[in-house]
């Protein structure tokens, strides 16, 4: 018998995602709106605890084991910003576009090499609300910031963000290749090594 695991977010696409890559582990992954789990404000300072809220409200309202992810680039000239702040970092409600024009102008003269930049993606697993010990897994992608944005696919920050090693933006690559490299690709196995590795404990 599968056991129902949360997800806190409204994505369908990651519904879809986490659900066939923890289905072998015994989890049928539904949506938090199954459980009318509300929107918490992102009010942490960290990808995990803003990730560690989601999972537990999630987890509170539906007395179910929940999962969350955050994610947002981080870039060295900037401090690490935009960080937890990428989605809205040109304002609440801010569109991609304005997002990329907004670090376009912040970077603005600043040479190549300056422009150093990551991905970052953690998932938080809950088995329950007052869980002690939540599996934190991570995932980062390196980059760098070009100057105009290039390739058609992806979303937010992917027409900018070239990766040095491919030859090309995340937004050149398909959604396939995309997740063999990324740093939400990576955080998943991350989370499902540490899954497999806590069932094998505690099934003994
Ligand atoms: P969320 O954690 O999925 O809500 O993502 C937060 C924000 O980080 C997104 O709105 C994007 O601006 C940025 N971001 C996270 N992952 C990616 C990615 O794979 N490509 C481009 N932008 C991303």
């Amino acid at each position: 018998m599968s056991q129902k695991l949360v997800l806190a977010s409204g994505n369908k696409g990651k519904l879809k995602e986490f659900g066939e890559v923890l289905a072998p582990l015994g989890f049928e992954v539904v949506a938090q709106s199954e459980y009318k789990v509300p929107e918490v404000d992102e009010t942490g300072l960290t990808f995990i605890e803003n990730a560690l809220l989601k999972a537990r409200e999630a987890s509170r309202v539906s007395g179910q084991p929940a999962m969350a992810d955050d994610s947002g680039i981080e870039v060295d000239a900037l401090n690490g910003a935009p960080g937890i702040y990428s989605a809205r970092f040109s304002g609440l409600g801010a569109t991609d576009t304005e997002n990329n024009a907004k670090l376009l102008a912040d970077l603005k003269g600043l040479p190549q090499a300056a422009r150093t930049a990551r991905y970052w993606c953690v998932l938080v697993y809950l088995r329950h609300a007052d869980d002690p010990t939540p599996i934190i897994a991570q995932g980062s992608w390196e980059g760098r910031v070009l100057e105009a944005p290039e390739g058609e696919g992806g979303f937010g920050y992917d027409p900018l963000f070239y990766i040095e090693a491919l030859g090309c933006t995340a937004a050149a690559l398909k959604p396939e290749e995309k997740n063999k490299y990324s740093h939400r690709g990576k955080a998943t196995l991350d989370l499902v090594h540490q899954l497999t590795q806590r069932q094998a404990k505690t099934s003994i």
